[in-house]
């Protein structure tokens, strides 16, 4: 979940479940309610069409009970059968024909009757509207239960005699003092009842089906019935033991509808109402699709949205959070330009200010690091220079003794130092004044600088003495320049008002022995070798042994 961690996909969740929750939530609970309403609606519609038909049914049978019922009590049937059923048994029965003749000619005229014939006590055809009479079986006590009933029903079936649907009734036929002589059975084609059923099922809308117990399709309220139609078992099963109550199955068609059964004891029929699953829940199932569209795409926007609002902040978040980086690592010269009127933008204006103060504070800084550099140059040159001469001063020569005798050590390289003295400098200072004392001083120091290689050092060693210390020179090659040296400051002039002056100088020269531990064992030695220069009669070096 570090994906999480991030603002930005933060702010993308929230507005995906503020957008979501409430939406789907309310959505979903609305089309759930409205779901059990059309369901409720339907079923309400489903069951009064099914009373209906049931009703219609009724009208229908009973009109044609009463059709059959008339013929039975017609003086031709009761006539017609005692003449061919004698009650004696020893009379022989008349010929039936004229008695089905009649029956053909009532049969005719009923367009809802298939076939009338009439059996006698015992059950057997006596005379039929048709040349083969169909089979119809009557119930073992059908004498008792026609006389007590009024008339026998046999249930309905598909008739493969005359390819239809058919339910046939039995009316009793009683003799004029009131003996059952037999039934007038009438095979009756429940097709001739399509027509009502398909103007009951036009308000409320729906199908209305008649189906035997096995599910088969006997009449259908918008087709023609066709044998083969039959109602899958379970489903059939499922209506059965649910009667009045809706339900959803795959129908006749194959398609997917909503119905409800009743059954028709006496008729031996199921009705059947049914509505096309699609039509009824057609506007609902698209309304809900729409909807679950409409929030997908609210959804969408949102994450867009959101999205874009993430970065908006983020983006520049991260390049506040760079360029803090960046100064963080030293690098000052960071500049962001702030186009955003938010707090944001306000943070980004402040965040650049206080860089430019970073960058002004920090080239002060160094403005003042580098004056103090130069100063500390400065007063480190003035702490190792003598003022007066430019010479290294007193202290410097002590540390540049110092490591030359350590280098002398570790390298046995030699080194060889000239300490030179101005002669009765006492006598020029008291003759010419201290000024010109000071200026004949920085004149030997020039020939000094002058007269020395720059791997040399030359210094002032106190008053009008000077120190050389020539690098990787021996006492004879020392004595040499000693001399040279001696010489030039011989041979220099110094013009003072009318008169000319000349100076001279004695040198002591010493090389650098392994006994020399500190500056002051080779100072001391040099001395000694100028006391001898001078002691000899001064301007001339004189080389300690
Ligand atoms: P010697 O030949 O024996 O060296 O004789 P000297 O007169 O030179 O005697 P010494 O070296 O002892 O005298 C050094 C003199 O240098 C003493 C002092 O007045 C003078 N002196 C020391 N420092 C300075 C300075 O900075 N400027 C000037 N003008 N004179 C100085
Ligand atoms: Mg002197």
């Amino acid at each position: 979940m570090a994906w999480l961690k991030s603002i930005k996909s933060k702010i993308v969740v929230f507005a995906i479940t503020a957008t979501l929750i409430p939406s789907l939530g309310l959505g979903l609970l609305s089309f759930r309610q409205n779901e059990a309403q059309i369901s409720d609606n339907v079923t309400l519609e489903l069951r009064a069409l099914t009373s209906y038909a049931n009703r219609e049914m009724e009208l229908w049978i009973d009109k044609r009970v009463h059709e059959v019922h008339v013929t039975s009590t017609s003086s031709a049937v009761i006539d017609g059968l005692s003449a061919v059923e004698p009650r004696g048994t020893d009379e022989s029965g008349k010929d039936p024909r004229a008695l089905a003749h009649y029956l053909r000619s009532v049969q005719e005229k009923l367009d809802t009757i298939l076939e009338l014939t009439i059996v006698n006590a015992a059950g057997q055809v006596v005379a039929s509207s048709a040349e083969t009479p169909a089979i119809v079986t009557l119930p073992d006590d059908w004498p008792q239960s026609s006389l007590t009933e009024g008339l026998v029903v046999v249930p309905a079936h598909w008739n493969k005699q005359y390819a239809t649907a058919t339910v046939s009734i039995a009316i009793p036929v009683l003799s004029y003092d009131n003996i059952l002589m037999g039934a007038l059975v009438a095979v009756l084609d429940l097709r001739t009842l399509q027509p009502d059923l398909k103007s009951a099922a036009k308000s409320p809308p729906g199908e209305v089906l008649l189906l035997d117990p096995e599910g088969r399709t006997l009449v259908s309220s918008h087709a023609d019935a066709d044998e083969l139609m039959q109602l899958d078992a379970s489903s059939l099963q499922r209506l059965l033991a649910q009667p009045g109550k809706s339900l959803a199955f795959d129908g006749l068609t194959h398609q997917e509808v909503i119905g409800l059964a009743d059954v028709s004891t006496e008729l031996g029929i199921t009705i059947l109402a049914e509505r096309d699953h699609a039509a009824v829940y057609g506007t609902w199932i698209e309304l809900r699709n729409m909807f679950l569209a409409l929030v997908s795409a609210l959804v969408l926007v949102m994450t867009a949205v959101a999205f874009q609002m993430g970065r908006s902040i983020v983006v520049p978040l991260q390049r506040l959070i760079r360029a803090a980086d960046r100064i963080a690592s030293g690098d000052l010269e960071v500049r962001l330009s702030a186009t955003r009127h938010d707090e944001l933008g306000h943070l980004t204006q402040v965040f650049d200010q206080m860089a430019d103060r970073l960058r002004r504070s920090h080239a002060d800084i160094m403005a003042a690091n580098e004056a103090m550099q130069q100063q500390n140059q400065v007063l480190e040159t003035l702490s190792i220079t003598d003022s007066l001469t430019g010479l290294h001063n007193r202290s410097k020569l002590d540390a540049i003794l110092n490591d030359e005798l350590a280098r002398f050590k570790r390298t046995q390289r030699q080194f060889a130092l000239l300490m030179l003295d101005i002669d009765h400098f006492k006598t020029l200072n008291d003759t010419y004044g201290h000024v010109v004392g000071d200026e004949i001083l920085a004149a030997v120091a020039r020939i000094l600088l002058q007269s020395i290689r720059s791997i040399d050092y030359a210094a002032r060693y106190g008053g009008d003495e000077f120190i050389i210390i020539l690098v990787e020179t021996s006492a004879e090659l020392a004595l040499n320049t000693a001399e040279r040296i001696r010489s030039q400051i011989e041979n220099m002039r110094y013009s003072v008002s009318d008169s000319t002056i000349t100076v001279t100088v004695s040198i002591g020269v010493v090389q650098c022995q392994s006994d020399d531990i500190t500056p002051t064992a080779v100072f001391t030695r040099a001395d000694d070798a100028l006391y001898e220069a001078k002691r000899a009669g001064r301007n001339q070096a004189y080389r300690a042994p």
